[in-house]
Order: structure tokens, then sequence, then C-alpha cells
């Protein structure tokens, strides 16, 4: 239900945006303030620190947590593939949030890129 919603979403806006590989997780979550869960679940970020090799993640439902700041990290790919597609409810993750996040990263050369560099 909420998977078809977003593609709606992704169908009606066919502006996509890219961002640039970065070597760290941080600038990421700065920039897109989104955070997936194992569970699949995309939480709003409130606060991200970067405190050395670690990010501090604030979560809109009070979820601090601290993560290996890492492009490679789970949370990294999980946005990268979009595993995570539903909202938080606790969150209340904003529609135009939601839409910039699935116009973001759905470049098929991107995921080729990835996949290539991983099996490296
Ligand atoms: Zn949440």
């Amino acid at each position: 239900m909420v998977q078809g919603l977003i593609y709606e979403v992704f169908m009606s806006d066919n502006k996509k945006r890219y961002y640039r590989k970065h070597p760290e997780l941080h600038p990421l979550i700065d920039k897109i303030k989104l955070w997936p869960s194992r569970s699949g679940v995309l939480h709003g970020v409130r606060k991200v620190k970067l405190r050395g090799q670690y990010i501090e993640v604030e979560t809109h439902c009070g979820n601090v947590f601290r993560t290996h700041n890492s492009r490679k990290s789970r949370a990294a790919r999980w946005l990268r593939n979009k595993w995570a597609v539903t909202p938080c409810v606790k969150c209340k993750v904003p529609e135009w949030k939601l839409t910039k996040y699935t116009n973001t990263f759905f470049s098929p050369h991107y995921g080729k890129n990835f996949t290539a560099k991983k099996t490296v």
C-alpha cells in the first residue's frame, strides 16, 4: 500500500536528484534528514552530529543512536537501494521529503556503479 503510494509520487514528479558519492554517511544523512531502520521504517532525522568516526542520530520519534560514519554502512546501502519504504508514523515525515527521497538515487547507472565497486 505504502509502496504503491510512493511509486505514484515518483511517477508524478519526474525530477530526479542525484547526490555525488561521499565517502561518509554524515553528509548524506545531514542532507536528506531521513533514517532507514532495520525493520524497513523510514524515520525523520531531527539531529545528526559528527563524533569522530561515528555519527549520532536523533530521530523525530525520539530514538538516539550511533552509527559508523561510512557510506558502506547498512543505512547508506538501505537509503541507496530504497529498502526502507514505510514512513514512521511517529516521525510524521512530510510528503515532500518522501518525494525527494524517492527521486534520489533512482538512477540505474548509479546502482551499477555501486554494485561494481562493491564486488571489487
Ligand atoms: Zn520515527
